[in-house]
């Protein structure tokens, strides 16, 4: 597979800069194309996805490019959910029951910027921005591109591998070639981004090492830190209905909204209503497609393959085991795209899939389920359970954000150890009422 000509990648965001030094760490010429302008010297537009958790996947797929150290510079420790009550109460959920199990905030700019700085340094990786790829011609692996000037561009390579993003212009010509299982779904919600900002000593307006939460059953905001000590909120809020996006048209309507239901974060938000109508109102979707590949003509990965709703916090998280994936596939098959593509296609999809459904179910559990006592009470059970069997139980949330053990086994084993809570939390008002004797059974079942 190592000829001359270079692999091409579509998309320099995340999967496509961290996929290209894969590559060139394993002596691939990459040529990398980029819709967008050189983002380390031009702006971001406001209000798309400042920040986003990185977890234990995502770690260790920069741990193995040795690029870890210097992204998590960038990076805040979040320890748990805060939740802010309606009556502007607050209770704190950790995440795990050990010290190191937490996720990390991190800026999505600066972390794309400093992934293609370090692509750029990789030997045989050449970066084009502002070429726009309208298309592919399957059968002979040549790909069109927009230029610069908007002139009409054509290059090949020896394979072609689409980080295009959830909107990918190569899984389109792969739906028109057929024998190509498509999903797209649109949740009802959308979302927007707006800030709490910093204190004037460059300090954090709310606690730092946590990501709040303000749940309010059919939706909710959400608050990450950012290093420069301000919080980039997110609105999940239907699109229409009497609470929905479509009425929150006023000044007067957004204000007596927040006032009443995120009563203290308003204080901390004095640009709300400014950014409110500034900021785009964006929408949430999953896709799903099969199979990732044609023939040995182009692979596609990350979001293009699979885009998950962000409530499990791994969409770039899975885009990045998906590089690693990739990379171990590479090195089985070296003299072999074709294998290599099938072989990623099959035994990553059905994660892909899993980290999907899950993801979905995960929305109900953050917008709601985590302000009700029973949930409080069955959270305590599960890190009980954690403490008192750490050889057989790891909940499911652990499994997912500190551990690489895949998805779809995350989700099988979530499922049967959701049926032991469900024995455990029955009829039970305190921790102290759980009757471990049907967990020593149940574990003893097991050995
Ligand atoms: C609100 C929100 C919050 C999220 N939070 C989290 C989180 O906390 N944790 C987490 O792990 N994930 C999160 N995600 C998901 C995460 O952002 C994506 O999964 C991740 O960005 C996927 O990376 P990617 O490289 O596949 O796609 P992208 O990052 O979208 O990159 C695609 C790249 O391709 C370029 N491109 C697109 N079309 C073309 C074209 N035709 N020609 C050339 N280039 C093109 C784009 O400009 C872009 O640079 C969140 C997503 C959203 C929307």
């Amino acid at each position: 597979m190592k000829n001359e000509q270079p692999v091409v990648l579509i998309g320099a965001g995340l999967s496509g800069s961290l996929l290209a030094i894969f590559l060139s760490r394993r002596g691939y010429k990459v040529n990398l194309y980029e819709r967008r302008p050189d983002m380390r010297k031009h702006s971001l537009s406001a209000g798309r996805s400042i920040n986003l958790a990185l977890s234990e996947r995502g770690i260790h797929a920069l741990k193995a490019v040795g690029m870890l150290d210097e992204i998590m510079e960038l990076a805040i420790p979040m320890k748990g959910r805060m939740i802010h009550g309606k009556d502007s109460s607050l209770s704190f959920q950790p995440y795990g029951i050990k010290e190191n199990e937490v996720i990390w905030s991190v800026s999505r700019g600066e972390l794309n910027k400093k992934l293609m700085d370090l692509a750029s340094l990789q030997p045989g990786v050449e970066i084009f921005f502002t070429h726009k790829c309208t298309g592919i011609d399957l059968t002979s692996g040549t790909v069109h591109l927009e230029n610069p000037n908007g002139e009409a561009v054509n290059v090949t390579g020896q394979t072609v591998i689409g980080t295009d993003g959830s909107a990918s212009a190569l899984r389109m010509d792969m739906m028109k070639a057929g024998r190509f299982n498509y999903s797209q779904s649109y949740l009802e919600h959308g979302y927007k981004e707006l800030t709490i900002p910093a204190l004037p000593d460059g300090g954090f307006q709310l606690e730092k090492n946590a990501l709040h939460i303000w749940p309010r059953g059919s939706f909710m905001m959400i608050a990450l830190p950012n290093p420069d000590g301000t919080f980039t909120c997110t609105l999940f809020f239907p699109y229409s209905g009497t609470h929905g996006f479509d009425d929150l048209n006023t000044e007067e309507k957004v204000l007596a909204f927040f006032s009443s239901e995120f009563p203290d974060a308003v204080p901390l938000m004095p640009n709300l209503t400014q950014e409110f109508f500034h900021n785009p109102t964006a929408s949430l979707m999953t896709v799903k497609s099969e199979p990732w590949n044609y023939e040995d003509k182009v692979v596609l990965l990350g979001d293009a393959a699979h885009a998950v709703v962000p409530f499990f916090g791994q969409g770039m998280n899975c885009s990045f085991e998906d590089c690693v994936e990739l990379d171990q596939w590479i090195e089985k098959h070296p003299n072999n795209w074709l294998e290599c593509f099938q072989a990623f296609s099959k035994s990553r999809k059905p994660n892909a899939d899993a980290i999907a459904n899950m993801a979905l179910e995960n929305f109900i559990e953050m917008r709601d389920k985590v302000a009700h006592p029973e949930f409080l009470l069955r959270k305590k059970v599960e890190q009980q359970l954690e403490q008192r069997y750490p050889q057989h139980f790891i909940s499911r949330y652990a499994l997912v954000s500190f551990s690489t053990i895949p998805y779809h086994i995350a989700q099988e084993k979530g499922a049967v150890q959701d049926r032991l809570l469900d024995q455990l939390c029955a009829n039970i008002t305190e921790v102290s009422q759980v009757n471990w004797e049907i967990a020593d059974q149940w574990f003893q079942g097991i050995n």
